[in-house]
C-alpha cells in the first residue's frame, strides 16, 4: 500500500486505495475502512472526557459505506440516546459512534487502528469545557459545535491537507 498517494484526489480516475484494519484492546471486535475520513476532530466536553477517561475523545468520520465490523458483536453504551456510542463487549473499548440522526458517516475513535499515527485531528469541539492544559494541533477550534453551514468549507480545507498525502505523514 503506498500511502502517499492523495485518495482525496479529484483528478484521480482510479478507485481510491485506503484501507486500513483495527480493532478494540481485547482484539474480540476488529473493523475495517477502506476509505480516508472524510474530517477529522477532537472533541472536549465533559461527555467525552468522562467516555474517553481522558482530556478528549478523537474521531475520524468515515463514511458509512467504508466503514465495516469484521469480527464480533460490538454492544452500545455511553448514554443510549439518539447517538449510539459502540464499546467492545468484553474489553470495554470506546470504539465508535454513529451520530444520532446521521447515516453517511460512523466517528470512529482513531485510536482502534492498528496504524494510526496519520491521524491529526482537524477541528476541536467544546474548547469551552476543556481542561485548562489540553490543547490540540487542529487546525479549527471552537467553544461549542461548529455552525452548521462551516462543515462544507471545512471538508475541504481537511481533504486540501492530504495534498501530499495523510496530513500527519
Ligand atoms: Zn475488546
Ligand atoms: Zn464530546
Amino acid at each position: 500500500m503506498n500511502t502517499t498517494v492523495n485518495p482525496h484526489k479529484a483528478t484521480d480516475t482510479t478507485p481510491p486505495s485506503f484501507v486500513r484494519e483495527g480493532g478494540c484492546r481485547c482484539g474480540a471486535v476488529r473493523l475495517r475502512i477502506s476509505a480516508p475520513p472524510l474530517i477529522t476532530m477532537a472533541c472536549h466536553c465533559t461527555g467525552c472526557q468522562k467516555m474517553s477517561a481522558s482530556a478528549y475523545s478523537l474521531s475520524a468520520a468515515i463514511p458509512s459505506a467504508a466503514f465495516e465490523v469484521t469480527k464480533g458483536e460490538p454492544v452500545v453504551g455511553g448514554l443510549r440516546g439518539a447517538s449510539k456510542h459502540y464499546f467492545c463487549g468484553q474489553c470495554m473499548t470506546w470504539m465508535f459512534t454513529r451520530p444520532g440522526g446521521i447515516d453517511f458517516f460512523v466517528n470512529l475513535r482513531p485510536t482502534m487502528l492498528d496504524e494510526p499515527s496519520w491521524f491529526v485531528p482537524y477541528f476541536e469541539t467544546w474548547t469551552r469545557e476543556k481542561l485548562a492544559w489540553a490543547t490540540t494541533p487542529a487546525a479549527r477550534s471552537f467553544e461549542a459545535l461548529p455552525p452548521e453551514d462551516s462543515y462544507g468549507e471545512m471538508i475541504a480545507g481537511y481533504a486540501e491537507s492530504w495534498r501530499d498525502g495523510p496530513p500527519g505523514g
